[in-house]
């Protein structure tokens, strides 16, 4: 197939596009999200929670090549056979800016792994809970967190909404979270690029990164989401950005639970007791 701007041949199918017009294509629509719900400014003192997996390695490479300056925080959940490796790709990829990584062993006295050997909880929602409240601690003194979501992400989340009504998620969706005192801001540059676009990019540009899943990935229920949405996509193409544009123009505007901060430990919550500290017996 041939690219829709010039006579090359194309490396991506919707829109049909050479390398070339494929790269200004992702930057543009980065820097047009970016704009448009004005997620950051060259000034903000800006946190990057990274895992070294492909979309927050690309989130950081378009960042970069947007003149954005950041530091960049890392969790290591204790998963055997999977975060060490990832870990690994994000230091080649973070030589230039400060990086720190929290492990939940450290802070919680608990890896991810030898919790689920104790509770017969869902990795997901445990991993969710502990990380979301390291990367809070972490973005203390930065005037925003940046996170690699994409398009798919967004819309499984939308849509795991929907199928479940679950108010502490629906706070979680939308290109930039809402300012309030004591939260740190967090948006999506990513927000608009799909899954399948930010593979494209990373592979494009050789970014170190090796294609691994999480050991729990396949168990979860965002996992069928998102095999449900992949198949709407492929037999009626566009789904996954209309649920998106979609949402943001009906819901988002007349949602959003008030937050406030958790009783037993004071991180932000939208419970008196934060997940992370009913997960750790302080209730
Ligand atoms: Fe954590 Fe689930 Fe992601 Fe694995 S797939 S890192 S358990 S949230
Ligand atoms: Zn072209």
């Amino acid at each position: 197939m041939k690219c829709e701007q010039c006579a090359k041949n194309s490396i991506s199918s919707q829109p049909s596009l050479c390398a070339d017009h494929f790269d200004s294509y992702i930057v543009d629509k980065v820097q047009n999200t970016i704009r448009t719900f004005s997620l950051l400014n060259k000034t903000d003192r800006v946190l990057v929670a990274a895992s070294g997996g492909k979309d927050s390695t690309a989130v950081m490479h378009l960042l970069e090549r947007l003149g954005y300056s950041f530091d960049i925080v890392a969790i290591d959940e204790g998963i055997k056979g999977y975060r060490k490796g990832t870990l690994e790709d994000l230091r080649v990829n973070a030589k230039n800016n400060s990086l720190k990584i929290l492990s939940f062993k450290k802070e919680f006295d608990i890896s991810l792994d030898e919790h689920m050997k104790k509770e017969k909880q869902h990795a997901c929602r445990v991993c969710g809970v502990f990380r979301r409240k390291l990367i809070a601690k972490a973005a203390n003194g930065y005037d925003v967190v940046v996170t690699g979501h994409n398009l798919d992400d967004e819309a499984q989340a939308i849509m795991m909404n929907v199928l479940k009504n679950n108010a502490a998620l629906m706070n979680r969706l939308g290109p930039k979270t809402r300012e309030q005192e004591g939260f740190t801001v967090r948006i999506k540059p990513l927000y608009f690029v799909s899954e399948k676009e930010v593979l494209t990019y990373v592979v494009m540009h050789k970014l170190p990164v090796r294609f691994v899943e999480c050991p729990y990935q396949q168990d979860s229920f965002r996992g069928e989401v998102g095999r449900w949405i992949n198949s709407l996509e492929k037999s009626s193409p566009g789904t996954k950005e209309k649920i998106v544009r979609k949402f943001l123009r009906t819901t988002l505007a007349v949602t959003e639970e008030p937050k406030q901060t958790c009783s037993r430990c004071g991180a932000p919550s939208a419970r008196s007791v934060c997940r992370s500290c009913t997960l750790q017996g302080r209730v």
